[in-house]
């Protein structure tokens, strides 16, 4: 669907109606405010494909597992965000005929949001009988500065018909999920309330008890003057409605203002939600639907102002890299520490908007870089409040003594993923919840959380690897069997190289903070060596054994790591020589046949040295770059960008660009034939970091930021700003000069192609772009 949308600087465009690519432009367009969010599914009705979908942050249902052969230790539900009810519908007939999109006569049809301003924008003129004509336009936004509020204004114009529009302003929660796992809906009603012009909701969740309370004001105008309009009300179970007829001439313009309220348990008492929700509701009316636009739109602003990218020179991947902060910002804005980022945001089912590694490994360094510290705290403290049901979690698997096991897919920090080779093998996550604690650390600066919270978590997941190895008499060393990789295209392997890193990685980095906090606060660590129990002696000893005598597959011959133990005794090749029809392997390959290929779905080993890329020197991340990149197929999202991130590293201008393209326009050009599911918002954090720290080549280095930028070819210039503890900063990299402009008041350390600055308070700096790259 390559060029399907229009390219623009700030806008997506769908031009003509195309019912075939429906449910890819409902994930497209999808609106949010971290709060909740929904798909683009229209206000009118539609009875061609769509993917009903509007969602609240936090509120799920445990769906009872299904799977065909139960296996000790998997979890009892899979926990799935839940399609919420319904707040956009606007039923309307034109002489009593109703508008269907999937039947009307279409002239004309546009669909465009603006990311600037962060809205949805709907245009459409269909035929009404033979020869008369009417103009449809809406617009909504779910606002940033209020998170509670949705808007739509809704314009019927008509060109040169006269007669009569019904109009139907609804509520609906009569809705279930696609992905039911027993088709079942998970909804109760609680109460509902309907009159003249308003209108709302409660319902509230089957077993987890959350209540939603959805409520709705409306306003009509005819050519700008307010007219009273006299509704029959409709009301039912899990659905209220106000409809009212009015009539039309040709040149008039009938606009229907939607105000909508949606309230939830997780911050309201139950009881008052039908109170909150009608003052709420009062208060937005009485602003106004431009007031609440315009506050909206400063709202982006504000984001706009600290996280935006601009690219001269390519408009592709101008409007990509937009694309995917705008998704970045309406899935997390890290208001709440019991909201996290689910890999498809609210653009969809699919992953049931839990949490996956996605958050530590790709979501978190994007809002260290671009939001306040405390973002990036509230998603270590999602997991910080998660460990005590991690160590349960171990213990259901056999691990005892404290050992910590992060689930693979979460919403409140229980198990519910249920394949065996990734629930109870990919135990990398665990890896990466550990280097999420160092990585906030190293860019923010607040050691204060390593000993009030950080330590404890390194310390569970610290005990997990410990008790994870085994002893193999062969090899005399210590190795870790049946895991399965980032690589999830290789199951049950022995010694993934990666995990054994991360696993080391965590042993040592867990034990030189015991040893800070000794020296630095000797009270608060025997408190915590106290609440977990910890045998100084024993663990630490054990720690030190495993972390020299750990095993790591290594081939002499390619002088490479290896991604596991007998991945050479595959037959090699290139992914490109794979036949294109039969790509993406994932739909068109056995799982048999993809197993036992060499074809690695995502970064694995080049995962490792991206984490861990001070430890190897460029030749050496070259070297296993050389042998792994030709046969990886990317069939994750969040492979191109890391492989991107490596191939700037080691000075591949060309592939790092080919391998942006393919991250940046992932979605708006859906490579992997997916995005009717959804968007891959954690995966655009990864496109973000291709461009600040492989073009840019921005990293931390002594407590200083380092830059080695360069820029690709097609490219005139290219700016991000970024912070570093407390720092706000901006970089713009043009053909012949690197600026670095200090936004803050603090001075900010700057090492740039391994040279030290100062930047103080609001100085700039200029320094000649070097295109070449230092060992
Ligand atoms: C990837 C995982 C990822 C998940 C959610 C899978 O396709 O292999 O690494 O966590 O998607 O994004």
């Amino acid at each position: 669907m390559n060029n399907y949308y229009r390219k623009d600087k700030w806008l997506i465009i769908e031009d003509g109606f195309h019912p075939e690519m429906n449910r890819e432009s409902e994930s497209i367009f999808s609106l949010g405010n971290g709060y909740m969010g929904q798909r683009a599914n229209f206000e009118e009705q539609y009875s061609g494909d769509s993917l009903q979908g509007t969602y609240v942050a936090g509120v799920y249902y445990p769906d009872k597992t299904r799977v065909g052969w139960w296996k000790n230790g998997y979890p009892e539900y899979f926990a799935k965000v839940l399609n919420t009810p319904n707040w956009i519908g606007i039923d309307l007939s034109v002489n009593g005929k109703e508008v269907n999109l999937s039947s009307a006569k279409i002239i004309s049809f546009s669909r465009i949001l603006n990311m600037k301003e962060g809205y949805l924008e709907r245009s459409f003129k269909i035929h009404v009988s033979r020869s008369k004509t009417i103009e449809i336009n809406s617009r909504r936004f779910i606002s940033m500065a209020e998170t509670d509020l949705g808007l739509i204004k809704y314009s019927v114009k008509s060109v040169d018909f006269e007669g009569r529009l019904d109009f139907g302003v609804y509520l609906n929660a009569d809705v279930r999920n696609e992905d039911t796992n027993f088709g079942k809906k998970f909804w109760k009603e609680v109460r509902r309330e309907v009159k003249a012009g308003s209108g709302y909701l409660i319902t509230k969740t089957l077993k987890t008890d959350f209540h939603v309370a959805t409520g709705m004001n409306f306003i009509f105008e005819k050519d700008n003057e307010t007219i009273p309009v006299t509704p029959d009300i409709v009301s039912r179970e899990k659905y209220i409605s106000n409809t009212f007829t009015v009539s039309i001439k040709p040149g008039e313009e009938c606009t229907l203002y939607k105000y909508v309220s949606v309230l939830s348990s997780l911050n309201s008492p139950k009881e008052l939600l039908a109170d909150d929700l009608k003052q709420r509701l009062k208060e937005a009316v009485a602003k106004g639907y431009n007031k609440l636009f315009q506050d909206h739109v400063e709202a982006w602003e504000n984001i706009w102002s600290t996280s935006d990218v601009v690219i001269e020179g390519d408009i592709a991947a101008q409007q990509a890299i937009r694309f995917n902060i705008f998704h970045l910002n309406q899935t997390y804005t890290g208001k709440d520490e019991r909201l996290n980022i689910g890999p498809k945001g609210f653009t969809g089912e699919k992953y049931g908007g839990c949490t996956y590694w996605d958050t530590e490994a790709f979501g978190l360094p994007f809002f260290l870089k671009t939001a306040d510290q405390k973002v990036g705290r509230n998603l270590l403290l999602y997991r910080y409040k998660h460990l005590e049901k991690s160590v349960a979690n171990a213990e259901k698997l056999g691990f005892k003594n404290g050992a910590a096991l992060y689930p693979m897919v979460t919403m409140n920090g229980e198990e519910c993923h249920n394949e065996w080779e990734i629930t109870f093998e990919e135990i990398h996550r665990n890896g990466a919840i550990a280097f999420a604690v160092f990585n906030y650390i190293r860019h923010t600066g607040d050691k204060e959380y390593m000993s009030d919270y950080g330590l404890e978590v390194l310390i569970g997941i610290s005990r997990f690897w410990s008790q994870r190895t085994t002893y193999s008499q062969n090899l005399k060393k210590y190795v870790i069997l049946g895991v399965t990789g980032p690589n999830e295209y290789e199951n049950n392997v022995n010694n993934n190289w990666y995990t054994n890193t991360l696993a080391v990685w965590t042993l040592s980095y867990c034990l030189q903070n015991i040893e800070i906090l000794k020296v630095e606060n000797s009270g608060k660590l025997k408190a915590l060596f106290e609440k977990t129990n910890f045998n100084y002696e024993s663990e630490t000893s054990r720690w030190k054994m495993l972390i020299s005598e750990m095993y790591f597959p290594f081939d002499p011959k390619n002088n490479i790591f290896l991604q596991q133990d007998g991945f050479l005794d595959k037959e090699l090749m290139p992914a490109n020589e794979i036949p294109a029809d039969e790509k993406p392997i994932n739909q068109h390959w056995s799982w048999d046949r993809i197993l036992r290929s060499c074809f690695i779905k995502q970064a694995d080993v080049i995962q490792g040295l991206y984490f861990f890329e001070d430890k190897f020197d460029t030749e050496t991340i070259r070297r296993n770059f050389d042998f792994y990149e030709p046969m990886t197929v990317h069939e994750s999202s969040l492979s191109a960008c890391i492989h991107s991130i490596i191939a700037s590293r080691i000075g591949r201008i060309e592939k790092a660009y080919e391998l942006y393209l393919r991250t940046a326009r992932l979605d708006l050009d859906d490579y992997n034939s997916e995005v009717s599911d959804g968007l891959h918002i954690t995966s655009m954090a990864g496109t973000w970091l291709a461009i600040v720290e492989g073009f840019g080549g921005m990293r931390i280095q002594d407590n200083a930021i380092r830059l080695n930028p360069f820029i690709p070819i097609k490219w005139q210039s290219y700016s991000f700003n970024s912070r570093f503890r407390g720092v706000l900063f901006k970089v713009k990299v043009t053909k012949t000069d690197v600026i670095v402009n200090n936004l803050s008041e603090d001075a900010l350390q700057l090492i740039i192609w391994g040279k030290n600055y100062q930047l103080e308070g609001s100085e700039n700096l200029v320094v000649k772009l070097q295109m070449d790259f230092p060992a």
